[in-house]
């Protein structure tokens, strides 16, 4: 085996080590990790559904009836009629034609991008679009070009000096580290549709914007200029896995051509099934969308009182940015013996500079909770 102690000894010496912690039970705002109890702020579990009893039980009656692996790919013998009705569940909740399953969001951006453009096209995305669509960009083998984040003429002078064939414009809708919604109605307005698509990965922001939770697209009234929308399952519908929804072309140009698609497991018919209900869930009770709007304002105003400086989001994703990785960490480890799980977000996964906590909320939580988190960032302030 060739030499890797310089880079974990690197790692340790630049406070960017990660190290897991093990956590029982399910997920919630109260949580036993590595034995200790904790109030927890790190989820993306945003509706508080992720241990919801009703998709436990679908779960587990559809394990009864599908078992537990589903064998194969979609294209041979995985693909069920649970996920043939979750996908067109999808659609209908997308109001797409058509919506396709993936195995995580991770491979869908992959898949998606990779069968869309290739070496004569471009890839032009926002400074901080998730790691996997960076991933996804190099895999095509597209040029891949990066516009200031939420930089509309940034956006628009890449584009005009992008020659290339294709060019695929690509921002996550909430973005995952900041927690701001993408300038969907600026891009679509300077965006001329006859070379170019967009590309939203709403991995945030499906289930939690808008009054359907259809996300960002819903709450900015867009979807119909949209024209490829990826969602995740493992956020805000408590389950796992990823779909991209549009139109019957699109969907059956990445049947033909993502290989992250072609080549894998489907996922198990059980998840699926499982989706299916909370995607119910998630249509249907909108006052866990009010409550977690609610809970967010409460800590908004509360941290602006202790002075802390907010990034723009109104999203239950609230970071705090604090500068130095060593600095994230220790206010993660101040809170952590205080009882409260918040998560140090450090680079590469940030900019450097930019290190933080990012604080992230859910319908399951209190305002007694909320309440508990104030007073432990004002120990720290
Ligand atoms: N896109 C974004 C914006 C994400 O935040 C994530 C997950 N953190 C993904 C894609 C990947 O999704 P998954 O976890 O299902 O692979």
């Amino acid at each position: 085996m060739f030499e890797l102690n310089s880079f974990l000894q690197q790692q340790r010496e630049q406070k960017l080590y990660r190290s897991r912690i093990t956590c029982e039970g399910m997920q919630g705002p109260l949580q036993v990790c590595d034995g200790k109890s904790f109030l927890s702020f790190c989820s993306n579990d945003y509706l508080g559904i992720a241990a919801d009893p009703r998709i436990a039980k679908s779960l587990c009656n559809a394990t009864e009836q599908y078992g537990v692996g589903s064998g194969a790919a979609h294209l041979i013998n995985g693909h069920t009629s649970a996920h043939h009705a979750l996908e067109e569940e999808l659609a209908d909740f997308t109001g797409r034609e058509r919506a396709l399953l993936f195995s995580t969001g991770y491979m869908a951006n992959l898949g998606i991008v990779s069968a869309l453009v290739g070496r004569n096209d471009a890839v032009i995305a926002d400074k901080l679009v998730h790691a996997s669509l960076i991933d996804a960009a190099k895999l095509s083998g597209a040029k891949l070009q990066r516009y200031h984040h939420a930089g509309v003429s940034s956006l628009m002078d890449r584009l005009a000096k992008a020659s290339d064939t294709k060019k695929l414009i690509v921002t996550d809708g909430v973005f995952s580290m900041d927690g701001d919604i993408a300038p969907l109605p600026e891009i679509i307005a300077n965006v001329d549709k006859s070379n170019s698509a967009i590309l939203v990965d709403d991995a945030h922001g499906i289930g939690v914007l808008g009054e359907r939770g259809r996300g960002c697209v819903e709450y900015f009234d867009c979807n119909d200029d949209v024209e490829i929308l990826m969602g995740t399952l493992g956020k805000a519908f408590g389950t796992f896995g990823a779909f991209v929804a549009g139109s019957e072309t699109l969907i059956e140009t990445l049947i033909q051509s993502a290989r992250s698609y072609i080549f894998t497991t489907a996922m198990p018919a059980a998840i699926a099934e499982a989706t299916r209900t909370s995607l119910k869930i998630v249509q249907s009770e909108n006052e866990r969308r009010e409550k977690l709007q609610a809970l967010i304002t409460q800590f908004r105003t509360g941290a602006k009182q202790l002075g802390f400086d907010l990034a723009e989001s109104i999203t239950p994703i609230q970071p705090i940015i604090v500068g130095s990785a060593e600095q994230a960490l220790q206010m993660s480890n101040a809170l952590s013996d205080q009882g409260i799980l918040v998560s140090a977000i450090r680079p590469p996964t940030v900019p450097a500079g930019t290190a933080r906590l990012r604080i992230t909320f859910s319908a399951a939580h209190d305002e007694t909770q909320i309440e508990k988190l104030l007073r432990a960032l004002e120990s720290l302030a």
